[in-house]
């Protein structure tokens, strides 16, 4: 038979990036939230009843930055819980071969060693601010398990790192990092005036471009069987050389830290260890995905997300 592949979520900025890096010869499928509400059990039944997928690529999600995720705590964890219970369900019962669905680094146990490592996933609280998301998200791993084991079904899970790109949500409050500060920093040039960063910009991070995790997710769904796995990219780098990285593809340097608000916490490497052993997939630099991000941003701007 051939293979079938649905990607829910497939007009967010990872289901974009998995459509542009697309293997050739395949049959897919790519949905928005305008196509079916997935809370929706019915909706999401009924839609995998006439598409009739063989392989599922999860990426639908309520996500949001900070902010979104702390006044909207119960929200993104009903909207969360409801989207990947019906999906994880409707694939089991529509006799998908094969979902890989997409968890996230800030799942993790807040105060978990470092580097974080898979093992670790559900030894304690999430932080504070995202415990909704976190918890939802987590629950999905527990439902693979639960439907591989009892079900016979293949259900994985990768776990990236921050991810940013094209077709990301650009909004200074509810977007992440790196889109919140394209914007603003982007917003200052516009009127000539110096950007207000938080912090001092010690704060280590590490981003993954979208491309490089759909990258990922291709070669998972066709050749990786096992346990959540840690993805992304290997480069750690401060806040202090992202906002260079911006400024110079905005060719835009009026910035000032504002040291009084905080850094956030000092570093939040993952150990993508097993993940490097498995395979050697290409890595974006930060700097050569920002600047395609940018030259995205402005290319589209004012008709960005925000
Ligand atoms: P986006 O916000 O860009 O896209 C979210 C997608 O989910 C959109 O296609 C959206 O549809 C769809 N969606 C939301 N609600 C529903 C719903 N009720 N029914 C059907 N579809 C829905 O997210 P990303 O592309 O950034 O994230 C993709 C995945 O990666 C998510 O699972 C996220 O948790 C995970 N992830 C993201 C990270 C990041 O830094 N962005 C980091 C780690 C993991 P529509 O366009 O119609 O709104």
């Amino acid at each position: 038979m051939r293979n079938k592949i649905l990607i829910t979520g497939g007009s967010g900025m990872v289901g974009h990036a998995v459509q542009h890096t697309e293997p050739c010869g395949i049959e897919s499928k790519y949905l928005s939230s305008k196509d079916v509400d997935l809370r929706d059990f019915n909706a999401c039944d009924e839609m995998f009843r006439s598409v009739q997928p063989t392989h599922v690529i999860h990426l639908a999600a309520r996500v949001g930055g900070v902010k979104g995720n702390y006044t909207h705590m119960a929200e993104f964890f009903r909207d969360n819980i409801l989207i990947n219970t019906n999906v994880l369900e409707c694939a089991k019962m529509h006799n998908a071969n094969k979902l890989v669905s997409l968890l996230s680094c800030c799942i993790y146990p807040d105060g978990a060693p470092l580097p974080l490592q898979e093992k670790d996933l559900h030894n304690g609280e999430p932080h504070y601010t995202n415990y909704g998301y976190a918890y939802a998200k987590r629950m999905i791993e527990v439902q693979s398990r639960a439907y591989n084991q009892q079900y016979g079904t293949n259900f994985i899970c990768l776990i990236p790192t921050n991810i940013f790109g094209k077709h990301d949500n650009f909004d200074i409050e509810n977007g992440h990092v790196i889109p919140a500060l394209i914007r603003k920093i982007h917003a200052a040039k516009l009127k000539n005036e110096t950007a207000i960063i938080w912090g001092d910009g010690s704060a280590l991070r590490e981003f993954t471009y979208a491309d490089d995790v759909a990258l990922a997710l291709w070669w998972a769904l066709f050749n990786y069987d096992g346990e959540p796995i840690n993805i992304g990219s290997n480069e750690e780098v401060s806040i202090k050389y992202l906002v260079e990285c911006i400024c110079e593809s905005l060719d835009y340097y009026k910035i000032e830290w504002d040291i009084s608000k905080l850094s956030g916490q000092a570093r939040k490497p993952i150990d993508k260890s097993k993940f490097a052993q498995l395979t050697s997939l290409p890595s974006t630099s930060l700097k050569d995905g920002v600047s395609k991000t940018v030259a995205w941003y402005l290319d589209n701007f004012p008709n960005v997300r925000a």
